[in-house]
């Protein structure tokens, strides 16, 4: 195994590996691992080593263990692929890296900002909140930590808007719960029906009294949060909206069965369609510009360090950098010298720079980002790092 992985030759064309070989290279690999993973089982020094510990989580996140008739481990075969979480070891130079179908392999990170609806250079919008998670975590549950957060640091916004991956039902309710107005369209599509549950009149317990026509149920039922409204028969029959109504014929009567989710999800659809939410949602693309900033200036999507912890400290010190960048702007087009400033954007990189090294990150690793920023803010030399 020594001949085969770790000579030069082997080492240089690390990964190089053919698509069509692909899977014979897997198979050859797993039985390998398996080999090793059998070989050293009782090896109370070896069974201690992280990387022994990373053989062990391959093969049980990315292989299946057949066992023989005495119950021991007897042959290993790959998943398909669909089988593989997406929290499964994607490299073992970096455990804490995860899998995401959309963003490939690595982390993700989560940003918040503040948004006005001045577009003035004198308004001062910075990054609020960032979050450093790997990268299989759906992005539904980075809301409410987020708001949580902000708040704690007397940060706390009146409004989020945010893109439909965010906008839940679950996260409407708890954002409504911290005092916040969340803006962000639904998932999914609504049905074919030209009405939908938003068109009937409904009471503050969401219970329906009206229906589009005008007309009273005759029938209602509820249990928790299911409810189960009935339409007279003749009423329905005679009504020219009946092809476009959600409603159903039943013996009694014409049914409309709904819970307080879908009545909810049907009424914030229905609002999407308006101009108010068009324009009070247009300002959501403002995040991704953002985004392409944060990555522009501090190339925060190739970072030269491994690891959840590392990782999250670089990408917070780069969005510190964004918003030195954004708040030496604000001053530059508040003052028209510059210079009184520079002294300031000194002082506050001077107390990052003492902050990180106390709480014992190793600095050295940043110094060149800090420096470009410095230099970026065209500050002259003097600053002691
Ligand atoms: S079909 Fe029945 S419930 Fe639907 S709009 Fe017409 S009268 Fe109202």
């Amino acid at each position: 195994m020594v001949d085969t992985y770790m000579s030069e030759k082997s080492l240089s064309a690390f990964s190089l590996v053919k698509p069509s070989m692909a899977n014979k290279t897997l198979e050859a690999l797993s039985k390998d691992l398996f080999e090793l993973g059998q070989r050293f089982s009782d090896n109370k020094e070896v069974r201690s080593m992280s990387s022994y510990s990373l053989i062990l989580r391959e093969l049980e996140e990315q292989c299946v263990i057949t066992k023989g008739p005495e119950g021991k481990p007897q042959e290993v075969a790959v998943k398909s692929p669909r089988e593989i979480p997406s929290d499964s070891l994607q490299n073992p130079s970096d455990p804490d890296a995860t899998y995401d179908g959309h963003k490939g392999q690595g982390y993700q990170v989560q940003v918040m900002e503040s948004y006005t609806e001045n577009k003035d250079k004198t308004t001062l919008n910075l990054i609020t909140h960032v979050e450093v998670e790997p990268s299989h975590i759906s992005d539904v549950h980075a809301l409410i930590p987020a708001i949580e957060s902000v708040q704690e640091r007397d940060l706390g916004p009146q409004e989020v808007l945010a893109d439909s991956l965010y906008g839940s039902d679950d996260n409407h309710t708890k954002t409504q719960e911290l005092g916040v107005d969340l803006v962000a369209p639904c998932m999914g599509k609504s049905g074919d029906e030209s009405l939908s549950l938003a068109d009937f009149e409904y009471n503050a317990h969401l219970r329906i009294i009206r229906c589009p026509c005008g007309h009273a149920p005759v029938s209602y039922k509820t249990k928790k949060d299911r409810h189960n409204v009935g339409f007279a028969l003749d009423t329905c029959n005679a009504c020219p909206y009946r092809s476009q109504c959600p409603v159903q014929g039943g013996k009694k009567y014409f049914y409309l069965r709904y819970t307080g989710k879908t009545m909810r999800i049907e009424r914030r659809r229905k609002s999407e369609h308006t101009d108010a939410f068009a324009n009070k949602y247009r300002y959501r693309a403002g995040v991704e510009a953002t985004m392409s900033e944060y990555n522009t200036l501090t190339g925060v999507k190739r970072l030269r360090v491994r690891g959840l912890k590392a990782v999250s400290f670089s990408a917070i010190l780069k969005a510190i950098g964004v918003n030195i960048f954004r708040a030496t702007a604000v001053r530059r087009a508040l003052m028209p010298s510059s210079d009184s400033f520079l002294p300031h954007i000194e002082c506050f990189l001077s107390k990052i720079y003492r902050f990180a090294t106390r709480l014992g990150f190793t600095i050295s690793r940043y110094k060149e980002d800090l420096l470009s920023y410095v230099l970026h803010c065209n500050i002259k030399p003097g600053l002691a790092f």
